[in-house]
């Protein structure tokens, strides 16, 4: 689990995620499953606020030693898009 504090957190996995390219399909709000269309590998990505503050983990070695990899990076883009969208339709 790691915290969300800025964008610069997540430069660095997002950055591999647009060469990467995973698929990221949304299983429920923050909930996602990542999957690295190369090697078919699936991860589950899960976004959550807690107190005001954003916090995200993945089920890969990275997201499980607490690093943020690009499966988290490419979720938490997704969530904050669906997250704008609920809160436009609201
Ligand atoms: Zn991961």
């Amino acid at each position: 689990m790691i915290q969300l504090t800025s964008a610069a957190t997540l430069e660095k996995a997002i950055n591999k995620a647009r060469t990467v390219k995973p698929r990221v399909r949304v299983n429920c709000f923050g909930s996602y499953t990542v999957t690295n269309k190369q090697t078919g590998a699936t991860y589950t990505v899960t976004c959550e606020k807690r107190d005001g503050n954003r916090f995200a983990s993945c089920t890969c070695r990275a997201g499980e030693l607490g690093r943020a990899c690009y499966h988290l990076a490419a979720a938490v883009s997704a969530h904050l898009q669906l997250a704008s969208e609920r809160a436009a339709s609201h």
